[in-house]
């Protein structure tokens, strides 16, 4: 095709996929975000769980080491019993004060001994405290019960403390369970939630004890039986709950929140709570802790500040950022799928207008071309009429194979070339008209209308043009131009024509100087032949007598019908001299004669007949186009007059 074939990539299929994968990798980011966001987010409660875990632990495992703490230091006092006779007040005293216990282990309300007193020896047993200073001894809560136990050394021996001074923990069921349970095991025992005696009206603090039993001296104690009837009293603290536990758990805590319990969580049981305790919180778990025969279940909860410093922002930036990011991804690449689509949609629009255009160029009549705007005109675009015009196919031209211009006719080329370059020169449309030499032998008229295109300098790109095959037209203008100018019968020059080249002739005559000779014939008797054989005749007769005629002259002569039966022979370049020119053309008259005379074999029969021939000698313009012709006739008249079938030589004298 002389158009490269359009290749729009018609493709919807893949444009979709295109889109598709936006559309994929939307899924895709926004899943692998949400991962991450899930990753981070967990990874972030993990760590606060551990964190949590650690800090609860450890709270609790201090509570635990201050509780064996304690232990210890009541161990020691039932060891400061074993070890002496007697423990007199002062020595407990001093003992105690040793410790420093405020300094070291704050939170212990007291370290005290509980006597125990059988029924019998209970007023001996008082009264002895009373001698010994304390008037208002006396073992509390009334009441008759055996045996009793009486607190007898209580350190610091004062403030609330002395409102414990005589008092018979076995009364109270919570500390005999404890006191009973320290004296059978042998070991220390932390009794139940209590309200310790040294409570006052106000800041009422649940409290707890611990009891370390001591024996009867020199007794053996490794069974039961025995450590309950050697039981001589006990070493003991009382602690109110808050105050140790605010001591122990104190302002260094402030990542948990702890309630604590006494056997098990119930609000009765509650042995302490810090401040902000009841909170719901992000973090909650129980610890058990097992001490002193008993259980502890610690409530811990993460604290306001805990989960604040866990709530991080974090895994809501990677969302929100990754989400960002994701959108922002999916957009670009949808767009740019979208722009794609657009952009192949308009190529095939494009396509199917070129295809349109391509089509309209192949209809229109003739040949579209766009050739190379100068030698040696390669063509560029070539439609399918061309072959029409020079048998070529247009792939012929395109390819190179045949050259744009090879099919002009040799004698039009100059002329037209000169023509097409001039208007590429000029930046005009050129129109020019030429002889087409086909492959096929045919000569043919063609019409071409063209015009170069420029670039913004003015160079030329190209010529854009058509070419119409005008071959009828042409052949009918030639055919009116023979009309105008030449004898339809014979074919000669006709009169006008005659007197155009006669006039030219006479021009060049006088610049050459040369003389030239008219030949006037007139055939004789013609009008005869016509009547007797014919129009017909006639008219064969005028033909064939137009042969011999040019038969007989040289072929730059011209020989012209008049019209009728008359005939002109104009002969050119004679001689120098008149009489030269003269004798030569008498010579060709001469031979006329003789042509003209020999038989005519027509069609039906054979005819004769003779001309009468004028003669009339030219150089330059001596004379004018119509003296000459009239001179040449008027000489035939001679001819005629004088018989016939002869020459007559025009010269003035005679006339
Ligand atoms: P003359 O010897 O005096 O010339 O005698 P003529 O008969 O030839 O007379 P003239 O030349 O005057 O007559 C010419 C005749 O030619 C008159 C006409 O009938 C005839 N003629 C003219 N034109 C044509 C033509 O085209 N065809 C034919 N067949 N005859 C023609
Ligand atoms: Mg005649």
């Amino acid at each position: 095709m002389p158009f490269p074939q359009a290749t729009a990539p018609r493709d919807p299929p893949r444009l979709l996929e295109r889109e598709a994968a936006a559309w994929l990798i939307l899924v895709f980011t926004t899943a692998l975000t949400l991962v991450l966001w899930d990753y981070s987010h967990t990874h972030r409660s993990v760590r606060a769980l551990e964190r949590f875990e650690y800090r609860s632990e450890k709270e609790i495992s201090i509570l635990r080491s201050r509780l064996q703490a304690y232990e210890q230091v009541l161990l020691g006092g039932a060891a400061f019993f074993n070890a002496s006779e007697q423990v007199s007040r002062q020595e407990w005293h001093d003992y105690v004060e040793q410790l420093n216990l405020d300094a070291t282990l704050p939170g212990i309300q007291g370290t005290g001994f509980a006597l125990i007193v059988r029924a019998r020896d209970k007023s001996a047993h008082e009264q002895a405290m009373r001698a010994a200073g304390f008037a208002n001894y006396r073992i509390q809560p009334e009441g008759e019960r055996d045996p009793y136990s009486s607190i007898t050394y209580l350190e610091p021996f004062s403030d609330r403390n002395l409102r414990a001074f005589g008092y018979d923990m076995y009364s109270e069921p919570v500390r005999r369970e404890a006191m009973d349970r320290a004296r059978d095991s042998g070991t220390l025992a932390l009794s139940g939630k209590v309200t310790l005696v040294q409570e006052t009206d106000s800041d009422i603090q649940p409290g707890f004890l611990m009891y370390v039993p001591v024996y009867a001296k020199s007794v053996a104690v490794d069974d039961l039986a025995s450590r309950r009837d050697h039981i001589f009293g006990y070493v003991y603290s009382p602690f109110r709950a808050h105050d140790l536990m605010r001591a122990i758990f104190g302002e260094s805590n402030k990542d948990i929140e702890i309630e604590l319990f006494d056997d098990s969580p119930a609000p009765a049981n509650l042995l302490f709570a810090s401040a902000d305790a009841n909170r719901a919180a992000a973090q909650e778990r129980e610890l058990t802790l097992v001490f002193g025969g008993r259980q502890w279940i610690a409530r811990v909860r993460s604290s306001a500040e805990f989960d604040e410093s866990a709530n991080s922002d974090e895994p809501l930036l990677i969302l929100i950022g990754g989400l960002a990011l994701d959108t922002l991804l999916f957009a670009v690449i949808l767009g740019s799928a979208r722009h794609r689509r657009r952009m192949q949609a308009a190529a095939a629009q494009i396509a199917e207008s070129r295809d349109r255009f391509q089509t309209l160029v192949e209809n229109v009549p003739g040949t579209v071309f766009r050739t190379a705007p100068a030698p040696p005109w390669h063509a560029l675009h070539v439609s399918r009429g061309i072959e029409n015009l020079t048998g070529e196919p247009p792939e012929r031209f395109l390819s190179g194979a045949v050259s744009c211009r090879a099919h002009l006719h040799p004698d039009d080329a100059p002329d037209v070339l000169g023509a097409i370059t001039q208007a590429v020169t000029d930046h005009t449309t050129y129109n020019v008209e030429y002889r087409v030499r086909g492959a096929d032998g045919v000569t043919r008229w063609a019409s071409e209308r063209g015009r170069a295109s420029y670039d913004s300098s003015g160079t030329p790109l190209w010529i854009d043009g058509v070419i119409l095959d005008v071959t009828d037209r042409k052949i009918a203008e030639l055919a009116i131009r023979d009309l105008a100018f030449y004898d339809p019968l014979t074919g000669l020059p006709n009169r006008r024509l005659l007197m155009d080249r006669l006039q030219q002739q006479l021009s060049v005559s006088a610049r050459s100087g040369l003389y030239g000779a008219l030949l006037f014939a007139d055939l004789d008797k013609f009008k005869t032949i016509n009547d007797t054989l014919g129009h017909q005749i006639g008219d064969q007769l005028l033909t064939e007598v137009a042969h011999r005629l040019r038969a007989t002259v040289r072929e730059g002569d011209t020989v012209a019908r008049l019209g009728g039966d008359e005939f002109v022979v104009m002969l050119e370049d004679l001689g120098r001299t008149r009489d030269e020119a003269t004798a030569l053309a008498a010579n060709i008259a001469t031979k006329i004669l003789h042509s003209l005379a020999r038989p005519y074999a027509l069609k039906k029969q054979t005819v004769q007949c003779t001309p009468s021939i004028g003669l009339a000698a030219f150089r330059g313009h001596e004379l004018s186009v119509d003296e000459l012709i009239r001179r040449a006739d008027e000489a035939m008249y001679r001819a005629k007059s004088e018989g016939r079938n002869r020459l007559h030589v025009f010269r003035g004298e005679d006339h």
